[in-house]
C-alpha cells in the first residue's frame, strides 16, 4: 500500500551522530554497503522484499539441482572487491568454462572459439553464497518491501519506513539517521516518487536505461554423466535472434551432477516479449536452445524466469548518490555499469561517503 500523503522532510542536523542506518535491498550493492557501514561501527538494518539475500546474484533450487538463473559469473578487477572476496575463499571458485561464441547466419549455427579476457568467478555452492554470507551479521528483514520513506513521527530529524510483509502485515520501522536505497534504478525511482523525495535524483534516474531478460532453466536427468550429450562446450555467447547466452550449470565448481542448462534471451527479444505468456516464451526459447545446442531430448524440468531489470544499457555515470542535507543515498550496479563488480564498488563507495559525511 503506497501512501499518497506529502512527506515531511527531516531537518538536517550537522551535530547528529548517526547510529541507525536503513539499507533497502539485499543484493550485492546493498550488502557491500551494509557490511562496510557495520565494519565502521554503525548499526544497520537491511530491508529485502524477497525470501533471501542475493538479489540478481540468485540461485534457484529444484529437485534436479540448482540454477544460477541471474548472474552467470563475475570478474574481479577492483582490488577492494578482491580483498573482500579473499575473506571467504571457500565461497568463491574460479569457473574455467571453455567459453565459445555461437553465430547464427541464415538459420545456420556456426561455432567459433573466443578467448576469455578476464578470469571468471562464481559463488559456491550457488551464486548467492557470498551475499548471503556477508548479510548474515546484519539485522535483515526478509519478505519486507519498503513502500514509503517519510519523516519519523516522533523524532522528525530522523526517517521512518512503511513496509509490507511478511504476508499481509504492514509495519513502521522508525528512528533512522540515514536511508540508503540499493535497488534497481526503476524501483528506486518508484519508491522516491511515492515518497515525494529527491526530485532532481528522480530526473537522473529516469535517464538510466536497464534491459530485461527472460531466462530458461532446463534439466536433463536422462543424460548420463561423462557420455556425449549435446555440445562439447560449457558456455556460449550466441548471436541467435532469440538467445544471447547459454551455460551448462554442471560445469561450475561444486554443483550437482544432473545435466542442467541456463539460457538467456537477448535484451531485444526479452523486451519485445516482456509481457508474453510464460508458456509461450518457454516454448520459443526451448526451440532456440535446440537450434544452438543440437539437444533434442525433452527436459523433464523446464522453467522460465522474467527479470524486468537485468542489465544496464545506460548507467548513471557516477558511483553513487548521497544527499547529505537529507541523509538519503542510492547505490546499485546501474550507477556504474552492468556487473556484480559495479554493484560492489557502488555500495562500497556509498558507505564510505556516508561514513565520512556523518562521523
Ligand atoms: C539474467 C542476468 C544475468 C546477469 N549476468 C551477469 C554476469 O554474468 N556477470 C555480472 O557481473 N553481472 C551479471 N548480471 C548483473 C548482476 O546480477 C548485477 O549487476 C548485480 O547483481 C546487481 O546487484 P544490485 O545489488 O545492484 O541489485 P539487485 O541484485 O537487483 O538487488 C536489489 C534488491 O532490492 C530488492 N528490492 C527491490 N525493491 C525493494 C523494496 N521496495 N523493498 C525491499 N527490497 C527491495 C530486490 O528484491 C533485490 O534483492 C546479470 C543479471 C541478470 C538479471
Amino acid at each position: 500500500m503506497t501512501s499518497t500523503k506529502r512527506s515531511r522532510t527531516p531537518k538536517s542536523s550537522p551535530a547528529l551522530v548517526p547510529s541507525r542506518i536503513a539499507v533497502i535491498g539485499a543484493g550485492m550493492a546493498g550488502i557491500a554497503c551494509a557490511r562496510t557501514l557495520m565494519q565502521a561501527g554503525h548499526e544497520v538494518q537491511v530491508f529485502e522484499k524477497s525470501r533471501g539475500a542475493g538479489g540478481r546474484m540468485s540461485t534457484r533450487r529444484t529437485e534436479f539441482g540448482s540454477f544460477d538463473h541471474g548472474t552467470q559469473y563475475f570478474t574481479v578487477r577492483d582490488p577492494r572487491f578482491k580483498k573482500a572476496l579473499d575473506t571467504s575463499p571457500e565461497l568463491v571458485k574460479a569457473w574455467r568454462a571453455n567459453t565459445i561464441q555461437v553465430q547464427d547466419a541464415a538459420g545456420r549455427v556456426v561455432v567459433a572459439a573466443k578467448p576469455q579476457q578476464h578470469e571468471h568467478w562464481v559463488g559456491a555452492p550457488g551464486m548467492n553464497a557470498i551475499v548471503r554470507h556477508w548479510a548474515a551479521p546484519a539485522a535483515l528483514h526478509l519478505e519486507t518491501q519498503v513502500m514509503h520513506i517519510e519523516a519519523d513521527r516522533l523524532q522528525p530529524q530522523r526517517w521512518q519506513l512503511q513496509t509490507t510483509g511478511p504476508g499481509e502485515s504492514t509495519q513502521v520501522h522508525a528512528g533512522f539517521d540515514a536511508v540508503l536505497l540499493a535497488l534497481p534504478s526503476t524501483q528506486a525511482h518508484t519508491l522516491l516518487r511515492a515518497s515525494r523525495l529527491l526530485p532532481q535524483v528522480q530526473a537522473q534516474l529516469a535517464e538510466v536505461d536497464v534491459a530485461p531478460c527472460w531466462t530458461l532453466m532446463l534439466a536433463f536427468p536422462q543424460a548420463v554423466r561423462g557420455s556425449a550429450f549435446g555440445p562439447h562446450w560449457q558456455a556460449a555467447r550466441s548471436a541467435h535472434h532469440r538467445v544471447s547466452w547459454l551455460a551448462r550449470e554442471t560445469s561450475k565448481p561444486g554443483r550437482e551432477s544432473i545435466e542442467r542448462w541456463t539460457v538467456q534471451a537477448s535484451p531485444d527479444w526479452s523486451l519485445r516479449h516482456l509481457e508474453d505468456d510464460a508458456e509461450r516464451v518457454k516454448a520459443k526459447l526451448l526451440r532456440a536452445f535446440t537450434e544452438v545446442t543440437g539437444i533434442r531430448a525433452t527436459p523433464p524440468y523446464a522453467e522460465v524466469h522474467r527479470w524486468r531489470y537485468a542489465q544496464t544499457i545506460k548507467p548513471l555515470g557516477q558511483s553513487h548518490v548521497w544527499d547529505a542535507s537529507q541523509r538519503l543515498g542510492l547505490c546499485g550496479d546501474w550507477c556504474l555499469g552492468r556487473r556484480v563488480e559495479d554493484a560492489f564498488v557502488s555500495g562500497l563507495e556509498l558507505a564510505l561517503g556516508v561514513h565520512t559525511a556523518l562521523k
